[in-house]
């Protein structure tokens, strides 16, 4: 056993330097801001629409599964005009169908592999199609199980979770955001915890 370090130790902090540099890898991604939050991967979720979604911001959410449903929940808690694309439960979402959905929505948002299913999801046609608007992906259950191409696929920001395809203790959010979605994030989130 080793005696517990303070979160300003520098031993902790080269740790967390390490840790965020190898979420990148496994986020296929050079966003700066790459880090683990202290949360579930709601925490996730929640940091990731808090930060970008105000009242009357328009969201476009497909909705294959529980998962999606929970995003559909906590942008209309933002405040968002939630535009909601469903596809049966147990089959992918269409992504045509999703950009087409709106013509200029601030953010879309697709969850990646919908755990309530089993279904994935294609990301990347999301991600070219998307336009102006943000794409936000759900990662949870596809994180470290199977490959998560942030950057190539256009995704502006995603979150995971740790006790799922990672496989490590729970309790963490790997989360990214690039700049293009930092340079959008609202003037005041509701949240102070997650802002
Ligand atoms: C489990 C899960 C979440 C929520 O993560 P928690 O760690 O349970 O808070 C969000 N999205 C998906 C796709 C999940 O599988």
């Amino acid at each position: 056993l080793q005696p517990m370090r303070g979160p300003l130790a520098p031993a902790f902090l080269a740790k967390l330097d390490e840790t965020c540099q190898r979420l990148r890898a496994v986020w296929q991604t050079d966003n700066r801001l790459t880090l683990p939050l202290s949360g579930t991967g709601s925490a996730g979720m929640e940091a990731a629409f808090v930060n970008t979604v105000g009242p009357g911001d328009v969201v476009v959410v497909a909705v294959n599964g529980l998962f999606g449903e929970r995003m559909v929940d906590v942008a209309g808690r933002c405040g968002a005009e939630v535009v909601r694309v469903d596809t049966p439960w147990g089959q992918a979402i269409d992504p045509e169908q999703v950009l087409a959905a709106h013509p200029h929505p601030k953010l879309i948002a697709a969850v990646h592999a919908e755990t309530s299913t089993g279904v994935r999801n294609d990301i990347a046609p999301l991600g070219a199609g998307k336009g102006d608007a943000l794409l936000l992906a759900d990662c949870v259950t596809s994180l470290g199980g199977i490959p998560v191409a942030t950057d190539d696929w256009g995704v502006d920001l995603a979150y995971g979770g740790t006790q799922k395809c990672l496989g490590v203790a729970p309790g963490l959010a790997p989360f990214t955001m690039n700049d293009r979605a930092t340079e959008r994030r609202i003037p005041k989130p509701q949240s102070w915890y997650l802002a």
